[in-house]
């Protein structure tokens, strides 16, 4: 606009492109988050208008993070792995942990250049924290990263996240594969946290949500799947009761209404489990 200069916040890496929309950013909005841009606000209005109820779903989504890393904490696990972590937000792994045992120690990952570099900016003065750069599918790469050496004792449960990340990796990647090799990694007493969006209850929502993100320019693609699937990327470990449930039914910290739950209540899948031997 004519008299107006566009100043690019001082938070944006140099190589990103503020035209191409991302989901860390667009869930960032969701979120109620000021990190994102006009294109990933528009994302993220056309993605609730398929889904109505997202932005419950994403707090959800956000206080079941809280539960799930306290009850890991509970168990013992002192050091956490948190894959596609995304922009920080209210309530991260490392405020819940190290609020209940301070020499929690957490490592972060995500691909999203500004996920990571706004998470290096927030836990630049937590030296029980790092940040790591990195796709998911590299996962030697990933627990052979420096911050992963230095935060992460290979002869300690690990709590492994991977919340709402795991529908962001398409089939042909082969999740299931790479899910095992992550828990190959993991030794005995470890825990790994799933989010899942899932189609089992409004199939056509989720798919035209998939269609929403095809028409857009951003390179996550969806790819939503069933409950047998989700509980696949478990492999042997064992679920902890409830098992793998609607996100807001998972141990809940207050009684959850059974019967005439709003709709938003029931998009993703979580749970928990534990590597027994
Ligand atoms: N885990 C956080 C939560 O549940 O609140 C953030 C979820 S956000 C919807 C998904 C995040 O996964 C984004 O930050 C995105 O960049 C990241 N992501 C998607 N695909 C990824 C991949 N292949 N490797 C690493 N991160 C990925």
């Amino acid at each position: 606009v004519e008299g107006f200069v566009v100043v690019r916040p001082y938070w944006v890496p140099q190589d990103v492109d503020t035209e191409v929309p991302s989901i860390a950013r667009a869930y960032d909005f969701v979120l109620g988050g000021a990190h994102n841009f006009a294109v990933d606000r528009e994302l993220g209005a056309r993605i609730e208008a398929t889904m109505p109820g997202l932005r419950s779903g994403a707090h959800a989504n956000r206080a079941f993070l809280g539960r799930a890393v306290r009850h890991m904490v509970d168990a013992g696990v002192r050091q956490f792995l948190d894959i596609g972590s995304g922009i920080p937000a209210v309530s991260a792994v490392h405020e819940v942990a190290q609020a209940v045992a301070p020499d929690a120690r957490v490592v972060y990952v995500d691909r999203d250049p500004i996920a990571v570099a706004h998470s290096e900016l927030i836990l630049a003065d937590n030296d029980r924290t790092g940040v790591v750069h990195a796709d998911m599918r590299d996962v030697d790469g990933i627990f052979g990263s420096p911050a992963a050496r230095r935060l992460l004792r290979r002869d300690e449960p690990i709590g492994l996240l991977m919340l709402l990340m795991l529908h962001w990796v398409p089939d042909e990647w082969d999740p299931h594969g790479l899910m095992r090799r992550y828990r190959d990694h993991l030794p005995a007493g470890s825990h790994l946290a799933i989010t899942h969006i899932t189609g089992d209850r409004d199939e056509r929502g989720v798919a035209e949500t998939a269609r929403v993100l095809t028409r857009s320019k951003s390179p996550d693609q969806l790819t939503e799947r069933g409950h047998a699937d989700v509980l696949r990327m478990f492999g042997d470990f064992e679920l902890v009761p409830p098992g793998l449930v609607d996100c807001p039914e998972w141990r809940p910290s207050y009684p959850v209404e059974v019967g005439g739950r709003p709709a938003e209540h029931i998009m993703f899948y979580a749970g928990v489990g534990r590597k027994t031997r």
